[in-house]
């Protein structure tokens, strides 16, 4: 879908410029903010991948944790089996995240 840079405003595919503002539209990048965002492990559990992050946070790396816990908390959701909870760091950290968490204490 693209939009007007300019104005935000998203137009049909097949117009290229926006009739308000004259400028050329680009094309749409979904989760854009996410982009920059890599997931660097897998944890079956909150406790290990909360661990996982802990040791990057050490290490002054930010990690995100990222799985389906939450939104069951907030759906009110009492019992959930866990599929796996992921890790997400920075892609500027991730290869530095990579090594701490690949390392053995
Ligand atoms: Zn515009």
């Amino acid at each position: 879908m693209p939009f007007c840079p300019e104005c935000k405003c998203e137009y049909v595919p097949g117009i290229t410029t926006c009739p308000d503002c004259g400028v050329k539209l680009v094309e749409k990048q979904p989760q854009e903010k996410q982009a920059d965002w890599v997931c660097v492990g897998e944890y079956p559990s909150l406790i290990a991948a909360e661990m996982a992050k802990l040791r990057l946070g050490s290490c002054e790396i930010a990690g995100v944790l990222c799985d389906g816990l939450m939104e069951g908390m907030y759906a009110g959701v009492g019992t959930m089996r866990l599929e796996s909870v992921r890790l997400m760091v920075h892609k500027d950290e991730a290869p530095k995240a990579l090594e701490i968490l690949e390392s053995k204490e």
